[in-house]
């Protein structure tokens, strides 16, 4: 491909990145601390902005903005903040007798100039969540954002040269062009979230480097529903993570699974959660947002085409609506003859009821499927809750409700298989962007040494 404008300045903005990761100045916990107080300042002073962009990109409600978007990295501003210094400090590692007199430490490097390429559904989140490590971590870092909302990406291209190191970290803008021209060059460390077709594009660029990769993905996250003692409460909270952003969440619950008893009972009190948060007619509600192109609207309507729609099912191609749905699919059967909507990760206010026998046969039925980025038990029953624990592999799991195991900076979040490699938040953000050197002194009083030398006597074997 012919080298163009673009090009050059890709190359330029990670050039300036690695020099300025080389000069050592983004090495000092005071030029970290400086960086992600700066990004709290970009956030909070312009949060009517970035608020906005949410808004025309999206339809997203400017508070579900500040809950799920712009609050989430505060909050793991703040918590990083908080433990920067324990986060990063080396670790005194007691060594084993027969090495004494010895000391190891265990010290946390940065990796260098990462590259952080952000999906489109909370376009501020999974930018800057992950900046807070790379930064927390001393790395010089590429933005790349999605150009699938155009009016995010276009915002945090002009504030963050407006508040962060302008030499360390860069923004930029663009497609699958100015992402196939970034792979190109070496990064020390490629943090990817979006979908799993990519996600080997990725793989395939980073492994052409030997760069480590930490992908965050997608997939089918199930819901197992049995607890009729609070069905209400259930169907309201599967409603607050389904349709939260229109169903555009990796972490939602992607379909339900439940008895063909409670079928019924679970779809009236969905259709009654439905209404009491989102009213009766859900187009003319502010809290509700769109869908984000044409292309995935078409999908998601295709993915209707044969469905037995319980509720919703309402479309507008024009203003991208698709009404909060429920769809009754038939038992499971094999994958080829599944609905599509049970085939493909659904990304979008569709949700699956699936009749199945019992809570075993639900186990069955996700263990025999990819390992799912979310799993939520939805039980009144501790049995239930530890069988699917231990039998189902899943990259959290959510007990009682959706969404949360996502947003806490002290646990990590990531997938397992085919939902992701690779977690952060806090800690593990740090872990994720450092790389983990061990550093072991061997004393010269006492030479213990000495017994692992040859000449190799026989005095020396009883020792080994
Ligand atoms: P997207 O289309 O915005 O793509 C993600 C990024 O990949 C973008 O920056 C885009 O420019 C880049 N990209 C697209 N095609 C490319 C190509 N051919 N080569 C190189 N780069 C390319 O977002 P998406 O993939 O539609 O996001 C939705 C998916 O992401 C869902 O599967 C969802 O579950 C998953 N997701 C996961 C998480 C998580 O934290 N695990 C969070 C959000 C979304």
């Amino acid at each position: 491909m012919a080298s163009t404008d673009t090009d050059t300045d890709i190359a330029t903005a990670i050039a300036t990145a690695r020099n300025r990761f080389d000069s050592g100045a983004t090495r000092p916990l005071t030029w970290r601390r400086h960086q992600l107080e700066q990004l709290a300042l970009l956030l909070r002073e312009n949060g009517p902005q970035i608020e906005q962009a949410l808004w025309t990109d999206l339809h997203k409600n400017p508070t579900e903005a500040q809950l799920a978007e712009t609050g989430v990295v505060l909050g793991e501003i703040t918590h990083t903040l908080r433990n920067l210094k324990r986060f990063t400090k080396p670790r005194r590692v007691s060594l084993p007798l027969s090495l004494q007199p010895a000391s190891g430490r265990l010290v946390r490097e940065p990796l260098g100039v990462a590259l952080i390429i952000a999906p489109w559904n909370y376009p501020v989140q999974l930018l800057f969540a992950p900046l807070v490590g790379a930064l927390a971590a001393g790395n010089a870092v590429v933005l790349k954002p999605s150009e699938l909302t155009p009016t995010v990406s276009s915002t945090i291209a002009q504030l963050v040269p407006k508040y962060l190191d302008l030499q360390a970290v860069h923004v930029v803008e663009g497609g699958i062009a100015e992402t196939t021209e970034l792979l190109s060059h070496r990064f020390d460390h490629i943090f990817y979230t979006g979908n799993s077709v990519v996600a080997k594009v990725i793989s395939r660029a980073a492994a052409h480097h030997l760069t480590p990769v930490t992908l965050e993905l997608g997939g089918k996250s199930p819901a197992w529903v049995d607890d009729d003692a609070h069905l209400d409460q259930v169907a309201r909270r599967i409603v607050w993570g389904k349709f939260m952003n229109a169903g555009q969440t990796c972490v939602a619950p992607d379909y339900i699974l439940t008895t063909p008893d409670r079928v019924d009972s679970l779809t009236t009190a969905l259709r009654r959660a439905i209404t009491d948060m989102l009213g009766e007619d859900p187009s003319q509600n502010d809290d509700y947002g769109r869908i984000v192109n044409d292309r995935h609207f078409a999908r998601l309507a295709g993915l209707l085409a044969d469905a037995e729609i319980a509720i919703g099912g309402e479309q507008d191609a024009r203003t991208r609506y698709l009404a909060p749905t429920v769809v009754h699919a038939p038992a499971p059967r094999a994958l080829d003859a599944e609905p599509a909507y049970m085939r493909e990760e659904i990304f979008g206010p569709i949700l699956p009821i699936v009749p199945v026998t019992d809570a075993d046969a639900a186990i069955a039925y996700v263990a025999a499927r990819d390992k799912p980025l979310a799993l939520y038990v939805f039980t009144g029953s501790a049995t239930t809750r530890a069988a699917f624990i231990a039998r189902t592999s899943s990259g959290g799991v959510g007990l009682d409700t959706p969404m949360l195991q996502a947003g806490i900076a002290e646990l990590p979040f990531g997938g397992v298989g085919a939902s992701g490699t690779g977690a952060y938040h806090g800690q593990y953000s740090i872990d994720t962007f450092s790389h983990k050197k061990t550093v072991v002194r061997k004393l010269h009083v006492l030479d213990t040494l000495r017994f692992a030398q040859p000449p190799f006597t026989p005095a020396k074997r009883k020792i080994a």
